[in-house]
């Protein structure tokens, strides 16, 4: 019988992917780091047991009708939201992902971003090396404050929490809203749940990590933000689908908010006409939560283990949609 037969849509770090080479033969997409054409991919997919994909790869249903030897689908991500599971389901496709490895490190970027937005540190750094800077003077590039406001968390889930562990340092108030109460988050970090509404009537910050659903697209729109605070600032490292862009851009220009930090886009990646760009109080970032070296290659060792288990027959580490 031939070996499985894996491909990988994006370079990865060779020593990654030993995992697979263990059990399988693998074509690398690997032209300069470049994104595979949707053709290639439906084409590598009618003869593939296995995909390792990317966030911008699109799984879906007519992908999956192409794939008849597919048995698993490696996503280097915790999200998911490219790949149509149910039709992946009813297909027998496995979905993996990559929850807890980037944890830590998507928190930090979360909290780095709040602090950039709140302190202003991309326009203050921008200031300098425009050579501005020829006086000191009191409210020259003042921002607010992050120590003892209040943080309220849309989506206290594993980096929610983590997130929360970090405004603890901070002595900030925490609030989250979820569907569902987070214990943990209660105990440990002393978060208070509360609605959506009244999160958003109190918080100074309002950061989104929910994942992108039918149920979160689109959650912030004009109505949200017109709920929000003058003095708020919006941040957002979960998906970018889950923003009405324009209602944002409508909220910064009006004066609704204080400010955004984005590290994600209804759209990547953005062009530098995108009409967020324009405005000094939002911070961008091109998607780099989980952009840590030693992340990233945890990641990418989670998706070829998730992959070579499926292969293998047995339960991998992390998958979406295991059931048997
Ligand atoms: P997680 O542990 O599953 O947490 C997600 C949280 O969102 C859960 O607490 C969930 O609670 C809540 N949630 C889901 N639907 C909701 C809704 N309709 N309304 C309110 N809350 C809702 O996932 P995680 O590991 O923390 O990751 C969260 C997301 O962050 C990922 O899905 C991914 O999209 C994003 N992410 C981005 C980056 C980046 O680079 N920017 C990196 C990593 C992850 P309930 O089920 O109780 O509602």
């Amino acid at each position: 019988m031939d070996n499985p037969y894996v491909f990988i849509t994006r370079k990865v770090p060779e020593d990654t992917i030993a995992p697979i080479r263990e059990v399988a033969d693998v074509k690398m997409w690997d032209y300069e780091d470049t994104p595979v054409p949707r053709e290639v991919l439906l084409k590598e997919a009618e003869t593939a047991t296995a995909i390792y994909s990317i966030l911008s790869d699109k799984i879906d249903r007519e992908l999956l009708e192409r794939a008849k030897n597919l048995k698993v689908v490696g996503n280097l991500a915790v999200g998911y939201d490219n790949v149509d599971v149910e039709a992946a389901t009813e297909h027998g496709v496995i979905v993996c992902n990559t929850p807890d490895v980037l944890t830590d490190t998507t928190a930090d970027l979360a909290f780095a971003l709040l602090m950039a937005a709140a302190r202003r540190i991309p326009e203050a750094q921008q200031y300098i090396k425009d050579g501005k800077w020829d006086n000191w003077s009191p409210l020259l590039l003042a921002g607010q404050d992050v120590h003892h406001k209040t943080l309220g968390i849309v989506g206290m889930g594993r980096i929610g929490e983590t997130v929360a562990k970090r405004a603890t340092g901070f002595e900030m108030n925490i609030l989250y809203h979820n569907r569902s109460r987070n214990e943990k988050a209660e105990k440990e970090f002393g978060a208070a749940y509360v609605s959506f509404d009244e999160l958003l009537d109190t918080a100074d910050y309002v950061l989104n990590l929910t994942p992108l659903t039918p149920e979160t697209e689109g959650m912030f729109n004009r109505d949200v933000f017109s709920k929000m605070n003058k003095n708020a600032i919006f941040l957002n490292v979960g998906r970018g689908g889950a923003v009405v862009e324009e209602d944002l851009v409508a909220a910064i220009e009006n004066g609704e908010i204080a400010g955004a930090g984005l590290d994600v886009f209804e759209k990547e990646p953005i062009p530098e006409d995108h009409p967020l760009m324009k405005f000094p109080n939002v911070v961008c970032l091109p998607h780099i939560g989980s952009a840590s070296v030693e992340t990233r290659k945890a990641m990418c060792s989670l998706t070829s283990r998730n992959i070579r288990a499926v292969l293998r027959g047995e339960k991998p580490e992390a998958a979406v949609n295991w059931n048997k």
